[in-house]
């Protein structure tokens, strides 16, 4: 099988050190392999994107010697894949329309007998409000979230036997000792981690009728990606997109879930960090090679 990664961005601001640094890796790691590096461009999210970021994504990666053979999938002209999927999802009874605002979900699950709220990878790791009292059946909502019921989906994905069983399926990897706690090597985890941990996801946002989880999984999937890399920041996401690619019957690539960059004071760099921008470096008359041995390549 060919090797097979990519780079997706989002264009809601300029590329900082902490993309040169994942894009180079993916681009040296399919380079090594003699695979492909692909580009996808994650503009799900109309009201934060912007043509000029996507036209300086193109711009900063060619500066960086940064080629892609296949053309750029833009999400947002694979609307009707997402809503394929969600059908299927919906037509099984494993999601349901949520009406909770933000306001809402915070109350609910800052309630006094709930205790502090527990954060997932998408905040607030959502308290259940409306699980048992959305409508399941019927045509699927289009104008309310849909969250997937996570308890439901591990159950169907067919991954684990019992909620504790540990699933060692899939392929995660870090590089050395980037884990949340530290950790390294291949990560496992159970069907009640999932519930108690991450809990029942957006998987279709109001007028986005799709989400990131989702968007991410069909991708991937569509583009042939056989290794993901990506920072551990989006270590508890990957759960989420096993269990995706699970349920829609994908394949499960490997992870890599790569070290971020941070600022002098310890501070992951953030798409606002105009400071780190690679755009600024190259202003400032940088070379590619300055950039690599920045981020320690
Ligand atoms: N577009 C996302 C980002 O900019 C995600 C990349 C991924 O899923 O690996 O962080
Ligand atoms: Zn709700």
């Amino acid at each position: 099988m060919t090797f097979v990664t990519r780079f997706a961005p989002s264009p809601t601001g300029p590329l900082h050190l902490g993309h040169a640094y994942s894009a180079l890796l993916a681009s040296d790691m399919a380079a090594a392999a003699a695979g492909k590096f692909l580009l996808r461009i994650e503009d799900i999210d109309r009201s934060r994107c912007r043509t000029h970021w996507e036209d300086q994504i193109y711009d900063d990666l060619s500066w960086l010697g940064l080629t892609w053979p296949d053309s750029v999938m833009r999400q947002s002209e694979r609307l009707p894949a997402y809503e394929d999927a969600l059908r299927e999802l919906w037509s099984r009874g494993l999601l349901y329309a949520c009406t909770c605002n933000r306001r809402d979900i915070a109350a609910a699950a800052g309630a006094p007998q709930e205790g502090v709220p527990l954060h997932g990878p998408d905040g607030i790791i959502y308290p259940g409000t409306c699980r048992h009292v959305s409508e399941r059946s019927g045509p699927m909502p289009t104008e309310t979230p849909l969250r997937l019921d996570i308890a439901e989906a591990a159950a169907a994905s067919g991954l684990f036997r019992t909620a504790s069983e540990v699933i060692h399926k899939s392929n995660f990897f870090m590089e050395s000792g980037v884990g949340p706690n530290g950790e390294t090597g291949q990560i496992a985890f159970t069907a009640q981690e999932l519930t108690d941990s991450i809990g029942d996801v957006v998987l279709s946002r109001r007028d986005m009728g799709t989400s990131y989880h989702l968007s991410v999984v069909l991708d991937d999937a569509a583009q042939g990606v056989t290794q993901v890399v990506r920072g551990q920041d989006l270590f508890e996401a990957t759960r989420i997109h096993v269990l995706l690619q699970a349920l829609l019957g994908l394949p499960t690539p490997v992870y890599h879930h790569h070290k971020l960059i941070r600022d002098d004071s310890g501070k992951r760099l953030a798409k606002r960090d105009d400071a780190r921008a690679i755009a600024k470096y190259r202003a400032e008359g940088a070379t590619v090679d300055q950039i690599r041995a920045m981020v320690g390549l």
